[in-house]
Order: structure tokens, then sequence, then C-alpha cells
């Protein structure tokens, strides 16, 4: 393939990875492989996969064969690198109940050399004014908007969302679709895992497990 003209390089690669939860099969021979700044979707009916292969790109679990890169690095044993790269969603029941939002986020901040400003990406994903709310208080849009602010704060060039718009209404999943949307337009790189097949239609390409 050629990488001049429009085609932009490969920044995931996934070669025939395996994963297996004693006998069962979770992963069997998935290979995969995302450009640079495109929505790439994950797609399978529950049991399927889906999360374990994001956690394998992740480099939070280890896979029995195969090989994956993630901008040149190898998930589990880059692992410093990786955490800059790849900005992760966080299933909800992650945050501590009584987190303020704004705590939440300048928190993850600290982490990262050269975070977003909490104030502004607050702003930008329409949720400055639950600054001072306990996450417990948070609607399930505005937890979405906040895992999302956590997933991006470090300016990762990879975000992996799981699920991110399950158990929302229609209108809140379409706002956290034009939110999806806004990131890879800053140029980040989307891994989305979904078991809808109505949103599969937006993205830039999948792959189906
Ligand atoms: P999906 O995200 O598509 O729902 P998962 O990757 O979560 O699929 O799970 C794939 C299969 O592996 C399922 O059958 C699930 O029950 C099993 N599984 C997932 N995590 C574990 C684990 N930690 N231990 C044992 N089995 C697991």
């Amino acid at each position: 393939m050629s990488e001049s003209g429009h085609m932009r390089a490969a920044v995931v690669t996934v070669q025939h990875l395996v994963k297996r939860y004693g006998n069962l099969v979770a992963i069997n021979d998935v290979s995969l492989s995302i450009r640079e700044g495109e929505i790439f979707g994950i797609i399978g009916p529950n049991g399927a996969g889906k999360t374990t292969t994001v956690e394998c790109i992740s480099g939070l679990r280890s896979p029995d064969s195969g090989s994956i890169s993630v901008y040149g690095f190898s998930p589990r044993k880059d692992r410093d690198r990786i955490r800059e790269i790849v900005g992760v969603q966080l299933q909800e029941s992650a945050l501590p109940p009584r987190l303020k939002v704004g705590e939440a986020v300048r928190l993850f901040a600290s982490f990262y050399p050269n975070p977003l400003d909490p104030n502004e990406l607050l702003e930008s994903l329409g949720i400055r004014q639950m600054e001072h709310s306990a996450f417990k208080s948070l609607s399930g849009g505005q937890k979405q908007r906040l895992s999302i602010a956590l997933a991006l704060v470090g300016r990762p060039r990879l975000a992996i969302l799981d699920e991110l718009t399950t158990g929302l209404d229609p209108e809140a999943r379409r706002e956290t679709w034009s939110l999806i949307e806004h990131m890879r337009d800053r140029g980040v790189t989307v891994i989305l895992v979904t078991h809808f097949m109505d949103e599969a239609e937006r993205l830039d390409r999948k792959s189906v497990v």
C-alpha cells in the first residue's frame, strides 16, 4: 500500500492476535490495521472479544500469541510510552462516587507531561458547570462526557472508547457522537468498541469480531 497520496499511515497494527482465558478462546486470530486520524470501530455481539482486544492494544492484558504495534511501540514492553500515547476511557464504576468533576480532570491531568487545560476541556465538552458536582450526581450523558474528558486530558494520540453510548438515550448518543467526531477532527485516532450496528455506519472503517 502506498503511504503517499491520501492514504495515511497505519498507526496501530494487530496481527494474528489470540487470547484464551483457560479453555475459552476469547480472541481467535484477529488482525487489523488502523490509520492515523480515523474512527475505527470494533463491532460484535456481547462476548465476542471486543474488550479483550482493546485491553491487549492498551497493554492491560498480554496476548497468548500474535503481535501488536501502537505508534511503533509494544503495549507490553514499552508501557511508559504507551501510557502517554493512549487514552483509555474508564468504565463508569472506576471513579469514586464523591469525587468532583473538576477534581477528577485535574487529577488525571497531573499524570501527563503536557495535559490539556482542564477548564477548557470541560467547557468544550459542555460540563464546565458541573465542575463542583460529585460524580454520583451526574446524569448518564454527563458521566459519558466526563469519561471522554478523562480519556482526552493527556492529549493522547489514540483514544480507546468502549461501549461509550450504551445506556444513553438517542439524543445523548447523538451528542456523544459529535464529540467523538470533534476528537477525530483534532487529529486523535479513535477506536470505538460497540455492539450497535447503526453506530457502525458512522465509522470511518471497522473490523467485525
Ligand atoms: P466483548 O467485549 O465482546 O463483550 P470480552 O472481551 O469482554 O467480549 O469477552 C470475551 C469472552 O471472554 C467472553 O466469553 C467473556 O465471558 C470472557 N472473559 C472476558 N474476560 C474474562 C476474564 N477475565 N476471565 C475469564 N473469561 C473472561
